[in-house]
């Protein structure tokens, strides 16, 4: 399990550097397993070295002391997202047609948002700048024939969410602008590599149904192949043995043969047995390029990365319990941030205090002796 994951970590590393280098003209080779060079431009090479060698395991270094190791945590990898913010690869647009109007703002949030057995009071509104991500990957399958996807992916970089809806507005680009026209605080972040990795998973798991039917297609063509492969080499091999049967056949009711007649039948005997070896030979040769041909392999590569920013409404509410019969003092109370998304029109799903998934229906719970939480329907 742990290998497992290590592996893991190690390919989305190995990943992140030879698209970071391959899109600044390098080119990366495995040296061995875990071990990369990269042949950098020679602008870089001041920057990096030249004989720039990456180990994605710790293990390696002892062995390839001049290998700089590559890992969470590592110098070089923070060295390298450092790299990626200069190179200003990421271009960042803005969306236009924001209206932020927070004159309904507790109607509008109470449209969505379920509180149950409570109301709610706005107490402040910050407008602050939200970031996305949106990774455009070019995903290659390779069997006998070559196919292209392309799967876009955006993430909600204050909460490390999935934002499906995002890839339909960009995609007018009369919804954005490189110019920001409201300037505002930037809400928090979460790295561009933590988003990358984000990314990846949603990419892989979108990948799966593609992997599948052709998986399927080629093992249909493959149990073909083997089985015409097969045919063909055991109807060689029968017949070189029928040959040899017949062969001893012959010297045992030839008694009349001189020696010289028996070696030369021997000898017969000898090239039929070496045509079944290399016969066999030849069906597993024939075999494996039919399988290294049908097999597939799939590359993905990061070809774009675009951020958008635009502005939201960051609400401090107050959740109060209702109950007429209660004194204000006695009655629960909880305060949240609740974000107005002005491009969906709705409110972000607050995350239950408890179990910690995403709710829009919330509820004010006083666990014996802790403080009052906001939890979803279900807990
Ligand atoms: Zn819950």
């Amino acid at each position: 399990m742990e290998l497992g994951d290590n592996r893991k970590t190690s390919n989305r590393l190995r990943e992140f550097a030879t698209t970071l280098f391959e899109s600044t003209g390098g080119v990366v080779e495995s040296v061995e397993d875990d071990l990369i060079e990269v042949l950098l431009p020679k602008e870089l090479e001041e920057r990096f070295g030249t004989d720039f060698l990456i180990a994605l395991d710790p293990e390696i270094v002892p062995e390839v002391p001049s290998a700089q190791l590559l890992n969470y945590g590592s110098a070089l990898l923070d060295d390298l997202i450092a790299f990626t913010e200069e190179q200003g690869t990421v271009s960042r647009v803005y969306l236009t047609g924001i209206h932020l109007d927070d004159s309904r703002i507790k109607q509008n949030l109470k449209r969505t948002l379920r509180f149950e057995g409570s109301d709610i009071q706005i107490r402040r509104i910050k407008v602050k700048l939200f970031k996305y991500l949106l990774f455009t990957f070019k995903i290659r399958y390779t069997t006998d024939e070559r196919e292209e996807e392309f799967i876009s992916v955006g993430v909600n970089m204050e909460n490390g969410q999935i934002a499906r809806r995002l890839i339909n507005v960009v995609s007018d680009p009369g919804r954005y602008s490189q110019e920001n026209y409201l300037i505002c605080p930037e809400a928090e972040s979460i790295s561009v590599y933590q988003a990358y990795g984000i990314a990846q998973k949603e990419v892989e798991r979108k990948m799966i149904a593609s992997i599948n039917y052709h998986k399927t297609a080629m093992e249909k063509v493959i149990h073909q192949e083997s089985t015409r492969i097969s045919k063909f080499y055991q109807d060689n091999d029968t017949e070189l043995q029928q040959r040899i049967e017949k062969e001893n056949v012959r010297r045992e009711t030839h008694v009349d043969w001189t020696a010289d007649e028996h070696r030369k039948s021997e000898a017969r005997i000898q090239t039929l047995l070496s045509k079944r070896q290399v016969n066999e030979i030849e069906r597993k040769r024939r075999l494996k390029e039919m399988l290294d041909k049908y097999t597939l392999r799939t590359n993905v590569r990061l070809i774009n990365l675009l951020e958008i920013a635009y502005p939201k409404m960051v609400n401090t509410v107050a959740v109060v319990e209702n109950g007429d019969k209660k004194s204000a003092g006695e009655s629960l109370r909880v305060t949240t941030t609740i974000i107005w998304d002005p491009v969906t029109q709705s409110p972000e799903p607050l995350i239950c205090s408890k179990c910690l998934k995403l709710t829009t229906t919330l509820k004010l719970v006083r666990p014996s002796k802790d403080d009052t939480q906001l939890v979803c329907g279900k807990c």
